[in-house]
């Protein structure tokens, strides 16, 4: 039994996802005329009360789009040091918007109010560059899934309505947030001018995400779209996935979550942890006494169980709960990691 813990995006689709995708209509998304993809940004559009929604390949896509959608050559955005934007988007940033990245010192990923207004450059003093998005993420991913303070956010919203800067939420996992906070969609389609979500991580889907805002900016990311390379044809079948899973898998993510809780708990009774990050959703983060064990020697020998999962580097290790590890696979991986 294989149990694969190196990322949410290693699901397989299940059976009624195949049966959905295999049942699509589909048509030519390029003209628009893709049925199962119009139905798709329909419903995502509606949960988060936004105009508009467009169906992209990649969460990175729909990241890369929107702050290409908010900003000009030289301008700089806001970020926590641990951003995907900034660490896993390949540079994207630069090349595809000219941009560069104010990074800020937060907490598992999280800026405070304060924090991204000290981070602003004065809009009159024109030997910085100009200050024009601020992005966030959430559920963290280099933070270990950790969620934010609603109220914090709306904080933020507030020092971007006074300085005039886009606002983005990278939701990748925003799904895993809101199941675990009891949030819903309405509240962040109300705070941001665009939020991309994920519908390929513990959602499940093969492939997807989505980008919301308003019908005026979702225009002009179906020309970024299509710059980037992201026009699909028969789209339907993956988007028919993708209506599947909001409609099956949001609430079964709390199972991800418990798991990933007791996965730490285990962790953290072993001697040559050093430490675990708190755990609220579905990663779960931790270091190793290298005194003890080398993170190559720990990943290699639960490679040998059949157990994987990856360094993040800087001496951070992951582990990442999601649909397709099951109850058995949960109670070997704790029993392996007990007897270690
Ligand atoms: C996975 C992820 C993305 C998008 O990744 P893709 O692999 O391009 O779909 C964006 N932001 C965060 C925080 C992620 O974890």
């Amino acid at each position: 039994m294989t149990i694969n813990l190196i990322s949410d995006t290693v699901t397989k689709p299940s059976s009624g996802m195949l049966d959905a995708m295999m049942r699509a209509p589909v048509g030519d998304d390029v003209f628009k005329q893709d049925p199962t993809v119009n139905e798709l940004e329909k419903k995502v559009a509606e949960m988060f009360k936004k105009e508009r929604a467009l169906f992209f390949p990649s969460g990175t896509m729909a990241n890369q789009t929107a702050i290409k959608l908010h900003t000009q050559p030289g301008e700089q955005l806001i970020c926590d040091k641990y951003a995907h934007v900034f660490n896993y988007e390949g540079g994207g940033v630069s090349f595809n918007s000219g941009v560069s990245c104010r990074l800020v010192d937060g907490d598992r990923g999280m800026m405070t109010a304060q924090q991204v207004e000290d981070a602003i450059n004065p809009p009159d003093f024109y030997h910085s560059p100009l200050t024009s998005l601020v992005c966030i993420e959430n559920t963290t991913n280099k933070g270990g899934g950790a969620c934010w303070d609603f109220e914090e956010l709306k904080r933020i919203k507030q020092v971007c309505s006074k300085n005039k800067l886009a606002y983005h939420l990278d939701g990748a996992r925003l799904w895993n947030a809101m199941v675990k906070r009891g949030e819903n969609p309405q509240q962040y389609g109300e705070l941001f001018d665009t939020i991309s979500v994920c519908l390929s991580k513990g959602l499940g889907c093969p492939v997807g995400s989505v980008l919301v805002g308003s019908a005026d900016l979702m225009e002009k990311a179906l020309r970024v779209r299509k710059i980037f390379g992201g026009g699909m044809r028969q789209a339907g079948y993956l988007a028919a996935a993708g209506i599947y899973a909001l409609d099956h898998h949001i609430s079964r993510l709390a199972k991800d979550h418990s798991r990933a809780k007791e996965i730490g708990e285990t962790l953290q009774n072993l001697a040559f942890v050093k430490r675990v990050e708190p755990i609220e959703t579905n990663i779960v983060i931790f270091q190793v006494n290298e005194n003890l064990i080398s993170e190559l020697s720990l990943v290699q020998k639960l490679k040998s169980h059949d157990v994987h999962f990856i360094s993040m580097g800087q001496g951070k290790l992951r582990m990442v709960t999601h649909m397709d590890y099951t109850q058995e696979m949960h109670e070997k991986l704790l029993d392996t990691l007990n007897k270690l």
